[in-house]
């Protein structure tokens, strides 16, 4: 494979299975001048299992700022670098974005080599809907931030995916179920692509409760999704809209205020009047 000069490759490598190593993967990472890696070690067992000797150079997130500046100046010597983390695709809930950022901003090139995501695999195999999603990467260490962060979620609409490690499944589980409901559908796909795969499929409730009676399932690396908030049959009329709506029930019949609203509001006429049918049926 022939690699552009002055360019900066965003490789994806395995998430357990190093089977999963694309060709493009294993050519850029052969051709390149240096390889920037989350973790030199790790990356060292990957090159090696791949008979690959290119030089690193490590990059993480406490030093990335840092050396974005000498990588870029190696990139406009006319090098080709690529850049790795220890699993997955790079800047997924891994560092890079800095580094991805300022080589742009300095007019050079950026190119993805697509592969592994552990987002992705899980969501692919999960059976909960894949036409829209939010990804959430980590939720915050500290319980009352993640429980805040969960309340903003509650009501969305998507699929919702989080990232999430041995030591926090539990917890993090206890407060999806307690700030999205225990009875919304879940699954937490765990050990992804390697030997101990395994779906667990049910509620929130049903999960935690069947992963609190066997420790061994809480072990390895977790991708958990929860099921979009259903829509809500008033969902779009926000506060002004009913207002409005109700001002006009207390003085005329369902089908005239509806009608009247509609005009006001600038909104499909139906969508007030099955609205006005719910204020009539709450009151
Ligand atoms: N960049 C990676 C990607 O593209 O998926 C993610 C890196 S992030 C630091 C690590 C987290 O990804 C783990 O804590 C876990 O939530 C998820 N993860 C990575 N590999 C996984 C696997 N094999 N099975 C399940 N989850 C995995």
């Amino acid at each position: 494979m022939s690699i552009e000069r002055e360019t900066l490759y965003i490789v994806a490598t395995p998430i357990g299975n190093l089977g999963d190593i694309t060709q493009r993967a294993l050519d850029v990472l052969r051709s390149v001048d240096r390889i920037a890696a989350e973790d030199t070690r790790h990356t060292g067992r990957l090159l090696t299992h791949f008979g690959i000797a290119t030089p690193q150079i490590s990059l993480h997130e406490h030093n990335e700022a840092e050396r974005s500046g000498l990588l870029i100046e190696r990139l406009r010597a006319g090098e080709a670098i690529a850049l790795v983390s220890d699993a997955g695709t790079p800047l997924i809930s891994d560092p890079g974005y800095h580094l991805v950022r300022a080589v742009r901003d300095a007019g050079l090139r950026v190119s993805p080599i697509p592969g592994p995501s552990a987002l992705i695999a899980a969501l692919s195999a999960s059976g909960l809907p894949t036409d829209r999603f939010a990804f959430e990467g980590f939720l915050p260490a500290k319980t009352s931030a993640r429980r805040a962060r969960l309340r903003s979620l509650a009501e969305d609409g998507r699929t919702l995916v989080f990232y999430e490690s041995t030591h926090r499944i539990l917890d993090s589980l206890a407060d999806l179920g307690d700030e999205l409901g225990g009875e919304r559908e879940a699954v937490v796909a765990r050990e992804l692509t390697k030997t101990f795969e395994t779906f667990e499929q049910g509620t929130l409730a049903e999960i935690r409760a069947r992963l609190a009676s066997a420790p061994e399932h809480c072990r390895g690396e977790f991708v958990v999704l929860v099921a979009g908030a259903p829509p809500r049959p008033d969902d779009a009329l926000d506060a002004e809209a009913l207002r409005v709506l109700r001002l006009l029930l207390d003085e005329l019949p369902v089908k005239r205020a509806a009608r009247l609203a509609a005009e006001v509001l600038g909104l499909p006429r139906n969508r007030l009047y099955e609205a006005a049918l719910a204020l009539g049926r709450e009151s």
